[in-house]
């Protein structure tokens, strides 16, 4: 089994998820006693999220860059940034080690190729649904193109995972919220929905959505799992 070096921290709440797939996979897989083998680097969510929104990019970078050497060095395999928004940054960062970077959305989407979707809506945060290195990926890469929803839905969305999610609240309105985008969206030609923000799982799951959701953090954790294994 390879190690996988984990990008964490962005939020915890999420690289949690993270870690409990990877190691439930890994039982599994291999039964008994069996568990992932990985390094977890996991960030001060607080100064991530200031660079985030000051636009202070660069900042987030280098310290993406530094984490991801130590990993590196660590003895990682394969780098997992734990977080769809810090893939803005995947090319710059994966350019800084020789092992490859494994990114989430070449992990989410030959599931949504598969299930046939034409037109999934994409929840995320605002820099994920209103910036192009994501969006971006999935167009150029695969070919999937992918809707957002109208401005003030984004929002809310984006206030949701921020404010709540990554602090590990769990609010039924904000549920709903959720549901009734997706909703809105279903009767202008959404037929799929991605969960493109790690935490969104912890809020809604298929089973609430009538059409296929994607959980990118499922897909990921899949995607470096197999890599550990077959890689
Ligand atoms: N985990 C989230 C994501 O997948 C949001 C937190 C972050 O900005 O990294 O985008």
């Amino acid at each position: 089994m390879k190690t996988i070096g984990l990008l964490g921290g962005m939020s915890w709440e999420s690289t949690v998820i993270y870690y409990q797939y990877l190691n439930r996979m890994v039982r599994e897989r291999c039964g008994g006693l069996h568990s992932a083998q990985c390094l977890l680097w996991s960030f001060d969510f607080a100064e991530i999220a200031a660079a985030q929104s000051s636009g202070n990019w660069e900042k987030a970078t280098e310290l993406m860059v530094v984490a991801a050497r130590n990993l590196e060095r660590g003895g990682a395999d394969c780098l997992v940034i734990c977080t769809n928004t810090m893939h803005k940054m995947a090319a710059d960062v994966g350019a800084e080690v020789d092992i490859p970077l494994l990114h989430i959305a070449d992990a989410t989407a030959p599931a949504i190729k598969e299930a046939g979707c034409q037109e999934p809506l994409l929840l995320a945060t605002a820099y994920t649904m209103e910036q192009d290195f994501y969006k971006g990926h999935l167009q150029e890469k695969h070919g999937v193109t992918v809707r957002v929803p109208a401005s003030d839905a984004r929002q809310e969305v984006h206030r949701i995972i921020y404010e709540e999610l990554c602090k590990g609240e769990i609010w039924a309105d904000s549920k709903q919220t959720f549901l009734e985008v997706v909703e809105h969206e279903l009767g202008a030609g959404a037929d799929g929905v991605i969960f493109g923000c790690t935490e969104i799982g912890l809020l809604v799951s298929q089973k609430d959505f009538s059409i296929p959701a994607f959980d990118t953090t499922a897909l990921h954790a899949k995607a470096a799992l197999d890599f550990a294994f077959d890689g």
